[in-house]
């Protein structure tokens, strides 16, 4: 059900994809006073406005597959982090048009500035990239634009 919840600014992934879901817990007892499904959530973006919504929907995935007594609860330690995007989920975003996040771990040097990062182009490929403004089409992402398809594409800022 999880699954076809997706996120409002990129349709492509759901909320599983983004890694947002911390914890599933079904609870067998029946008692009328216990939820049967609590969901643990950590918001990718404190303050994102995508959050509500991502919320309504799960609730309403919930309930049309027949979960009514359910339960929602939001994490915000240890903070999200795009490390926590699955593989899977990382290939859709690519496929969609936008550079995935790097992982910290395998970016070049840590101390590099974002406009000094080797990204590399959704399109064709290419690593000669130049990073045209720090906000792309919302504040999670960065515009850059491929120097050889001259493609611009949204970069999914890591952090
Ligand atoms: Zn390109």
């Amino acid at each position: 059900m999880l699954e076809a919840v997706t996120d409002p600014e990129i349709p492509v992934l759901s909320v599983v994809d983004m890694g947002i879901i911390r914890a599933v817990r079904i609870d067998e007892t029946g008692l009328p006073n216990r939820p049967a499904v609590e969901i643990t959530i950590t918001p990718t973006y404190t303050g994102c406005p995508a959050m509500d919504v991502i919320n309504t929907s799960i609730r309403l995935a919930l309930i049309e597959g027949g979960i009514t007594k359910h339960q929602i609860k939001t994490v915000l330690y240890p903070a999200w982090s795009t490390d926590w995007i699955t593989e899977s989920g990382k290939q859709k975003l690519k496929a969609y048009g936008i550079a995935p996040p790097q992982a910290k771990s395998t970016a070049p040097t840590m101390n590099l500035t974002e406009a000094e990062e080797t990204i590399q182009c959704p399109q064709c490929n290419s690593t000669d990239t130049k990073l045209i403004s720090r906000f792309g089409s919302t504040a999670c992402k960065a515009l850059y634009q491929c120097q050889d398809c001259k493609e611009p594409f949204d970069y999914f800022k890591c952090h």
